[in-house]
């Protein structure tokens, strides 16, 4: 990929969202929802997202004064991600790293995991105090049709979703070196010296947690070696 196309990818996921922004709002407000502007405990969950919106994530980082303060946050959640679980995650009421006070600091661009995320449950549902299920609306097709455009764009590499700071990190790295930025280097120091997961092999064991069967070594070294081939 290069600058160009980068800059592309960007604009035309942006566009995607205007499209299905709408759709998702008529939804919400038909079936009714909790959420509300100062609401954030589902900024606490571990949120997965595509590669194309942590490579548009990556480019917002790189753009602001304090990346370097964001990029070790970034590190330090990833690095909680690789080793908890989703429901020891949010129990650890970590939070985005875009949060800022009760406010998504990239609200117009947040991924579709939190975009098409909308509560029909009272919003108390939502807290990890809850010991009960939250009940949310389904729009998991906007979402896929975020999830196309990833391997429409990316091929099968747009198959990578991870936690935010895992793949932000990762896509910031990627995203400095194309725009000649210093951070490249910083977020390569930090991978290494936090250790941080590659958002391919995460991504990998995460289905295999689901699907509950041991993953093969030697099947996450292939696919990362085909990775690193292109
Ligand atoms: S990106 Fe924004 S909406 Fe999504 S979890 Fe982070 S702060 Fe919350």
């Amino acid at each position: 990929m290069n600058e160009s196309e980068l800059d592309r990818l960007i604009v035309e996921l942006r566009h995607l969202y205007e499209a299905l922004d709408p759709v998702g709002e008529r939804q919400a407000a038909k079936q009714g929802t909790s959420c509300a502007r100062g609401c954030a405990h589902c900024c606490h969950l571990m949120t997965a997202i595509t590669l194309p919106e942590g490579l548009l994530l990556a480019d917002l980082v790189l753009a602001r004064d304090d990346w370097r303060e964001v990029l070790v946050r970034m590190a330090q959640a990833a690095k909680a991600v690789s080793q908890t679980t989703r429901v020891e995650y949010f129990h650890q009421q970590r939070p985005c790293v875009f949060l800022d006070g009760n406010e998504c600091s990239v609200y117009a661009d947040r991924p579709a995991a939190c975009r098409y995320h909308y509560a029909a449950s009272p919003s108390e549902q939502c807290s990890p105090g809850y010991e009960g299920p939250m009940q949310a609306l389904n729009l998991i097709e906007l979402e896929g049709e975020v999830w196309n455009f990833a391997t429409h764009t990316l091929g099968d590499e747009g198959l990578t979703t991870a936690p935010i700071p895992m793949l932000v990190l990762h896509c910031v790295e990627g995203v400095a070196a194309l725009r000649g930025h210093e951070a490249a280097g910083a977020a390569r120091a930090l991978i290494e010296r936090f250790g941080i997961q590659n958002p391919m092999e995460w991504a990998m064991r995460s289905i295999a947690q689901q699907v509950d069967e041991p993953i093969d070594p030697a099947l996450v070294e292939a696919v990362m070696a085909t990775m690193a081939d292109r």
